[in-house]
């Protein structure tokens, strides 16, 4: 029954201890599942309900805030279930445009990092799917140390539970944009994908999460089938195989056609546009040829291009365009009828980039 609900011994390939590996991560359970353990235990099946919106509304975090539920019931749940719940290791708010910061800890030690981003049309969250990456995209801070291992959907859903506790603010959209590839971590991610979306829980609409990949070719198609109604975001950032490979390994693994096949499934199976994500980098896949290039590749598709200036670290000599660069490929690209807009840069002063808290905090921790 355990191993049925998908979530048991999940967060395995950390340090925990075979007694906590047999314990069902109780918030990981669909409304559905935990219905079905809390009948099989003798109790009444409302308090399945009661415990669901405790741990999924009114974002609980622990059982003792559970006070509505019999005391002898949420010791026995204490006793048969791990429960988790991030401890705040650091908070950086931007004086800029109010982005926020967040180093979380996990049960296991492992720190994760989540952003806020507050918007004209609501407040967004960038999560981590993974502890590390092992997809190794040149530019990118997040894979430099390997995966250490993949996150529990509960554990991505503690990232916006607790952000929207800390900031008493609703969390509207969710881009899982932060360290980690989703579709490396497939099952739990769908898993997560509907806990969130589930009107018992949060109930944010799917339309208004973003799933992005470096592509993932297999999965990609895979998630079509699954009929969500997320948008889904493809990391291009070259428009042939052979500068792709230069910036990302996966490419070896999958040719740009097959790659963009997959995405146009994605299209007719969905009927959601893609985003492709573009990191411009100065004098690697900038020029005008690129441009040209790029608008070609996509021709035909419905499809958005989000630019990103590349976001330089330390590790690496990659560089940012020059303003009047990134600009000229953006009017290269509309000239070609392509839908196409730049990533405003966000809490640059609260190291914005993909994984750069988190790296600068594990440095110091060694
Ligand atoms: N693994 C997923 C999500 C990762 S991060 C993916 O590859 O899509 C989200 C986006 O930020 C990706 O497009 C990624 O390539 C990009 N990115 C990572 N590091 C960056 C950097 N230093 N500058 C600009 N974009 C970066």
């Amino acid at each position: 029954m355990k191993e049925k609900t998908g979530a048991a011994a999940a967060g395995t390939a950390g340090s925990e201890t075979a007694a906590q590996e047999t314990k069902t991560d109780i918030k990981s359970l669909t409304l559905e599942e935990l219905t079905a353990e809390v009948i099989a235990s003798g109790e009444k099946p409302f308090r399945a309900k009661q415990l669901y919106q405790w741990m999924h509304q009114k974002l609980a975090r622990n059982y003792d805030e559970m006070t509505n539920l019999p005391k002898t019931f949420r010791e026995k749940l204490a006793r048969e279930y791990t429960y988790t719940s991030h401890t705040l290791v650091e908070r950086r708010v931007s004086a800029v445009d109010g982005t926020e910061k967040y180093l979380f800890g996990l049960s296991d030690g492992n720190v994760i990092e989540s952003v806020l981003m507050r918007y004209h049309f609501g407040n967004s969250v960038c999560i981590s799917s993974q502890v590390g990456c092992r997809m190794g995209c040149r530019f990118c801070a997040s894979t430099i140390g390997g995966l250490t291992r993949n996150l529990l959907p509960s554990e991505m859903l503690d990232q916006v539970y607790a952000i929207q506790r800390l900031t008493g603010e609703r969390v509207s959209h969710l881009v899982v944009m932060g360290t980690g590839e989703p579709l490396d971590n497939y099952d739990y991610l769908l898993r997560f994908i509907r806990l969130l979306s589930d009107e018992n829980g949060l109930h944010i609409s799917q339309r208004n999460i973003t799933v992005s990949t470096c592509g993932l070719v297999e999965k990609i198609r895979d998630l079509a089938q699954e009929r969500l109604q997320i948008t889904l975001a493809l990391s291009l950032h070259a428009s042939s195989q052979e500068k792709r490979k230069a910036l990302m390994p996966v490419a070896y693994r999958y040719e740009l056609e097959d790659v963009l096949e997959a995405c146009r499934y994605y299209f007719e199976q969905t009927g959601r546009r893609m985003t492709f994500e573009y990191s411009l980098v100065g004098g690697v896949n900038d020029t005008s040829k690129d441009a040209e290039q790029l608008a070609k590749l996509l021709e035909g598709m419905n499809c958005h291009i989000n630019l990103i200036p590349v976001n330089p670290i330390k590790e690496r000599d990659y560089v940012q365009s020059e303003q009047r660069v990134i600009t000229a490929f953006k009017n290269k690209l509309e000239k070609y009828g392509i839908n196409v807009t730049i990533r405003r840069e966000m809490g640059r002063d609260i190291s914005g980039a993909c994984g750069q808290l988190r790296k600068g905090y594990m440095e110091q921790a060694q």
